[in-house]
């Protein structure tokens, strides 16, 4: 076994603390990363609070890591040492339904086992993220990360990154398409810069209107105080597509509204109750509510490519690990500019 440091959640409501636990030995098709950054994602913070439903303490979260390879089986064919590489919100899946067939392994009908909170199939355990030092993953859930890139900035992509690129090539959103991106935080500024990279007409639809100057400068057209009755009203039948990454519970109907006939919200935030919907919203224009869920394998690296070639990359703030209670505190009051990183060094 491998011995491995890391923070961890020991219940719902005490601090993140260093945990030190075991990850299996690298196996023929298993590669380890010595972790050097992971992002802080939203959902790191619904998972450790409980928010979801019950979880297992203690949970090292983090699911979006970037890391050299510093040892491969003997069956790896894509990564050699050396390598920089990177790891999403899952690490295997069931490899043989329709979905996964399909390279839609996020989808995969008996359950992909998640980065973290998930259970290893093995049955050995459950599944540690990267707020650690390394870990061990089969090489098909590994993505190549291009060599080219700012490290710190890149590990954001491998969740905020494929989970707004996904829908936004899915929906084919682009030239001609006005779209409103609803949450100006860890998604919200990946979906303005590639949605704004796809030609698409973007306006931020948020509630904190201090951050107007920074959403022009990711690439956002427009900017909207959505706390402000009138510029709400003025939106009307405006958008083709909504994109909402809102962490918290809110009013839907307010934003189905801002849709165009035909239009599309696309819902990726996934705060802790139920959404409400007014039907009326949807039938009189024709409108349509959906979801996305991160992205598949081949997808996460076309996005990885993607961003390489557009040179894209997450705006960060990079922290020590022993930041990361009070960057949770701050991620809550939507004080984000625009992910929290860990830089992995600080972890001794
Ligand atoms: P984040 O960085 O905390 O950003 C969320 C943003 O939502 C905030 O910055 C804030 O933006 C806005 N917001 C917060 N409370 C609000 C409220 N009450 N009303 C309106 N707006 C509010 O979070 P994130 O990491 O981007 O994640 C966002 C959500 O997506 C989380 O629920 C997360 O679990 C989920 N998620 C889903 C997927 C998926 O596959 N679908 C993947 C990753 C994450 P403003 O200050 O601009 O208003
Ligand atoms: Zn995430
Ligand atoms: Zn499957």
């Amino acid at each position: 076994m491998i011995q491995t440091k890391g923070f961890a959640a020991y219940d719902a409501t005490s601090d993140l603390k260093p945990y030190d636990f075991e990850r299996r030995d690298v196996g023929a098709n298993d590669v380890k990363i010595e972790i050097l950054y992971c992002g802080i994602c939203h959902s790191d913070l619904h998972h450790v609070k409980g928010e979801w439903g019950e979880i297992l303490y203690p949970s090292v979260p983090g699911h979006e890591i970037v890391g050299r390879v510093v040892q491969v089986g003997a069956e790896v064919k894509k990564f050699k040492e050396g390598d920089m590489a990177g790891v999403g919100c899952f690490v295997d899946s069931c490899r043989h339904c329709h979905s996964c067939r399909e390279g839609l392994e996020q989808y995969c009908e008996n359950g992909f086992v998640a980065t973290y909170g998930g259970q290893a199939k093995d049955g050995s355990a459950p599944t540690q993220g990267g707020y650690s030092n390394n870990i061990v993953v089969d090489e098909q859930y590994v993505l190549r990360v291009p060599m080219n890139m700012d490290l710190s900035r890149v590990a954001p992509l491998l969740c905020a990154g494929i989970t707004t690129y996904s829908p936004i090539r899915e929906w084919k959103i682009g030239e001609g398409h006005k779209v409103g991106i609803v949450g100006l935080g860890g998604l919200g500024h990946m979906a303005v810069k590639i949605a704004a990279s796809k030609g698409a007409d973007v306006t931020v639809l948020s509630t904190s209107p201090e951050k107007a100057k920074d959403a022009h400068e990711l690439g956002a057209h427009n900017f909207a105080n959505t706390r402000d009755k009138d510029t709400v009203k003025s939106m009307v039948n405006t958008f083709d597509f909504i994109i909402n990454t809102v962490s918290a519970p809110h009013d839907y109907n307010m934003y189905m509204n801002m849709l165009k006939r035909d239009g599309t919200m696309i819902l990726l935030g996934a705060p802790p109750a139920p959404a409400e919907i007014m039907a009326g919203n949807l039938l009189f224009k024709r409108r349509r509510l959906v979801g996305s869920l991160i992205g598949g394998i081949a997808e996460t690296q076309e996005m990885l490519d993607y961003c390489a070639t557009h040179n894209i990359l997450s705006d960060v703030e990079v922290i020590p690990i022993d930041y990361v209670n009070e960057a949770y505190e701050r991620m809550v009051k939507g004080d984000v500019k625009y992910r929290f990183v860990i830089d992995m060094a600080s972890l001794k």
